[in-house]
């Protein structure tokens, strides 16, 4: 057990420094190597400017206001006591009042879903919205960023990927060649960056579905872990609009805050 906190206190440090080192790298692919390789100068350039800029700016837009609007802890919890169903989970303790308590946050969380190693916060009552973004824009930078690094290294390297099956065989190949010096580093590098941004993308985009699906039900990730079925009479859409505010639709192209705790909702912290 001690052994198992160690190894997610460790991830809780190296995944945000694994996603800033994954952002930066990115970012300098598409300035200095896809965009004026692939668009070279064309009208079409400024468009793919803006389009990156605007998936990239989301995405860490939205990751900061995770960090800068954590879930709330509950005030005069001190000593957490445990549910007598709680299996002492190797990140959190279920607790009597149905609440949890993050073994890392070192907080009881209000309406916890999960905690969320990228940012090193819990997931909660208040930052749920701007994880979902984040989400779906990783998503979208990550996929986009596939499909110039596919396009840049058709172009520049004259590799082919009409196979559907050239996925399976690329990496092992590049590995081989790489070792043999039969390609450039470079080159090795694309073929690697193409794998992370096609895992990353598509682990977003999965949990992003699976998110969104939880919170129109008015269900967290805790409680679908423990099974228990929530009890709601709201509709999906008052569920989803309770998460994403009412200026959901600028949340969508800003990373603003689009809603805020208002009297009544902070009378009523739903665990
Ligand atoms: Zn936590």
């Amino acid at each position: 057990m001690q052994f198992n906190m160690l190894r997610l206190r460790l991830l809780n440090s190296i995944a945000p420094a694994y996603f800033f080192t994954a952002t930066v790298v990115t970012i300098i692919l598409h300035f200095c190597f896809f965009i004026p390789t692939i668009f070279d100068r064309s009208p079409a350039t400024l468009l793919h400017i803006i389009l990156f800029l605007f998936l990239v700016v989301n995405a860490l837009g939205n990751y900061t206001m995770t960090i800068c609007y954590p879930a709330e802890s509950a005030q005069g919890v001190v000593t957490p006591v445990c549910a007598p169903d709680c299996p002492d989970r190797v990140d959190a303790h279920y607790l009597f009042n149905g609440r949890h308590f993050c073994k890392l946050c070192k907080k009881v969380i209000l309406r916890r879903d999960h905690h969320c190693f990228f940012t090193g916060n819990c997931i909660g009552n208040r930052n749920m919205r701007y994880f979902i973004m984040f989400c779906i824009y990783t998503s979208g930078t990550c996929l986009y960023s596939l499909v110039l690094g596919v396009a840049y290294l058709t172009v520049e390297y004259s590799l082919s990927f009409e196979n559907p099956l050239t996925f399976l065989t690329l990496l092992p190949l590049s590995i081989g060649y790489f070792f043999l010096g039969a390609i450039p580093g470079l080159q090795f590098f694309l073929v690697l960056m193409l794998y992370v941004w096609l895992g990353i993308g598509l682990t977003c985009a999965g949990f992003c579905c699976q998110q969104i699906l939880l919170v129109a039900r008015g269900q967290t990730w805790c409680q679908m872990r423990k099974g228990q079925v929530v009890q709601t009479r709201n509709s999906w859409r008052s569920n989803l609009s309770d998460v994403f505010g009412r200026r959901w639709l600028l949340g969508f192209v800003v990373p603003l805050q689009t809603a805020e705790l208002t009297q009544d909702e902070t009378a009523d912290k739903r665990d």
